[in-house]
């Protein structure tokens, strides 16, 4: 649907951003209230989100899909760990099979939405992102699905000298389709989880390929296929063996997680261990592979059969740990004197994490800081009527919570039509204690931490930390919550 293509400006429920959030927000809703009305703004010309905008080489999930994709759609393989391709693909074709597609208007960037408390209702501005055309829609919730980081830029340091190299700087948020890197000596500035990905994806075309990096990051082997789940699957079928595959995974994540954060120590040894065994002999694993804080204290970088481990093993890449002096004409030159010669320069150095997709929100007048106000449940904000925001989990498959938030909203939507309420507000003691919307050390977090919500101490205030405490609250918690606030106002559509 284009952006002038549906003459509706009135819906119930207003969902910002066509990703996994979106599609999976809008299914819940269309399945538990299929009487109300409800539309998708999407800024871009597709659907997809971050799976339709990354398109560097090797671009895969570092999730298993049994938890990274739905829990109402079976992920139909044994692969796990699945290419950026399959993963849109099974995203529009899950949007096709419940029709949701239908309701996707695209090129219709949100910029800003005002509550009137009179009106009980949300007036979202927009506008059309190829004709500047501006327009207004009303709804009654607004849900932000946008995501957590700025699509128009990804983030790169000022590097001195860049102007005077004279190959091609690329970042991984906006690959050149025509790149052409067969041959070349490659350079990827970054440590994260692009820049382990690039290795091996780029490695066996180009001539060389170096990781060079500041800081390591943790770098856990895990194998591509899930061959218990091609078990089951031959045993049960693809429905229950994806049901099983999905609860065993996600526990396994909470597992090992709580493994970290109880003995990072031995989290630490263990990681280390499987490290040097799939290194040549002789590498200083811990130079390049050991960093300096605790696994999970910022996200973990995967490597689906240990392929980055491969490639520096057959030498067609290597991994620089060190500081950058100035790019040069022929590379990068570091502090310690060493010169990295480059033909290309990939800055694999991270996105620009912003709040709510960027939009401006305000109630009956007064303008709303994210970073003033406390997130309720990981997804409602104190003071803010009928608003719900996704924001998925760092440290598990960012998928299980868009389910869970679906789901307590969808509760939440049935309860205030069962007793006649038409807004709903958390509201937060003043001078309640808060804290950072989240400890994750993570440059790109910590980058925006000051623009972002904060959360309280405790519960339901507090974020939960895993899907399991997640599953309590928003599974099984109690929706008719005394910190929020109902208001009785004219009836809403029925569901
Ligand atoms: C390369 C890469 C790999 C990743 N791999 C994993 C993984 O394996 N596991 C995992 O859990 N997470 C992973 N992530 C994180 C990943 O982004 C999320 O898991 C998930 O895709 C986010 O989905 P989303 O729908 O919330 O946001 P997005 O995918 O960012 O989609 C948001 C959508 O909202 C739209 N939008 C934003 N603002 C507006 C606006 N103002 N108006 C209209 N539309 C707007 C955007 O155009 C976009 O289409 C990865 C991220 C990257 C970059």
């Amino acid at each position: 649907m284009d952006a002038s293509a549906d003459q509706r400006d009135s819906v119930d429920v207003l969902i910002v951003g066509a990703g996994v959030s979106g599609i999976g927000a809008a299914y819940y809703l269309q399945r538990d209230h299929p009487g109300r009305s409800y539309v998708i703004l999407e800024a871009r010309g597709a659907s997809g989100g971050t799976w339709d905008l990354f398109r560097f080489p090797g671009v895969r999930s570092d999730s298993d899909l049994h938890t990274f994709g739905y829990e109402f759609r079976p992920w139909r393989s044994e692969v796990a760990i699945a290419d950026g391709d399959s993963i849109l693909a099974y995203l529009r074709e899950t949007a096709a099979e419940y029709g949701i597609d239908r309701n996707i208007r695209y090129r219709t960037k949100v910029l800003g939405a005002s509550w009137s408390s009179s009106d009980a209702r949300w007036t979202v501005r927009v506008e059309n992102t190829e004709t500047g055309e501006a327009g207004t829609v009303t709804c009654r919730w607004l849900l932000s699905a946008s995501g957590y980081y700025r699509y128009d830029d990804g983030y790169a340091p000022d590097f001195a000298g860049r102007e005077r190299f004279g190959g091609p700087v690329v970042h991984p948020q906006r690959w050149p389709e025509d790149l052409d890197y067969a041959g070349k000596r490659v350079v990827v500035i970054g440590s994260g989880a692009t820049a382990v990905t690039l290795l091996p994806a780029m490695a066996p075309a180009a001539a060389h390929v170096t990781m060079l990096q500041r800081t390591p990051s943790y770098v856990l082997p895990v194998p591509t296929r899930d061959a218990l789940n091609a078990r089951l699957t031959a045993l049960l079928g693809d429905e229950r063996a994806f049901a099983i595959t999905r609860r065993m995974n996600a526990s396994r994540q909470v597992a090992i997680w709580r493994f970290c954060q109880k003995y990072p120590k031995a989290a630490r040894r263990l990681i280390r261990y499987l490290n040097a065994k799939m290194l040549p002999e002789g590498y200083p694993v811990d130079e390049h592979f050991r960093p300096p804080y605790d696994p999970w204290d910022q996200r973990m970088c995967i490597v689906p059969d240990g392929d980055l481990f491969r490639v520096i093993r057959d030498g067609t890449a290597s991994v620089v740990t060190g500081h950058i002096e100035t790019f040069t004409e022929h590379g990068v030159l570091l502090k310690d004197g060493r010169e990295l010669a480059a033909d290309i320069i990939v800055t694999a150095t991270g996105l620009n994490v912003h709040a709510l997709g960027g939009i401006t929100l305000t109630v009956d007048g007064d303008p709303v800081r994210a970073a003033d106000r406390v997130v309720y449940k990981g997804m409602m904000l104190s003071g803010v009527p009928n608003f719900v925001f996704v924001f998925g989990y760092t440290n598990a498959s960012w998928t299980l919570k868009v389910g869970l938030i679906g789901e307590n909203f969808t509760r939440l939507l049935r309860y205030m039509d069962a007793h006649g309420y038409g807004t709903v507000t958390p509201v937060a003691d003043a001078g309640m204690p808060t804290a950072p919307f989240t400890t994750f050390a993570s440059g790109y977090i910590q980058r925006a931490i000051d623009h972002l919500p904060r959360q309280g101490t405790r519960a339901p205030w507090r974020i939960s930390p895993t899907y399991s405490a997640d599953v309590k609250l928003l599974r099984r918690g109690r929706v008719d919550d005394p910190v929020l606030r109902f208001d009785r106002v004219k009836a809403t559509v029925p569901s």
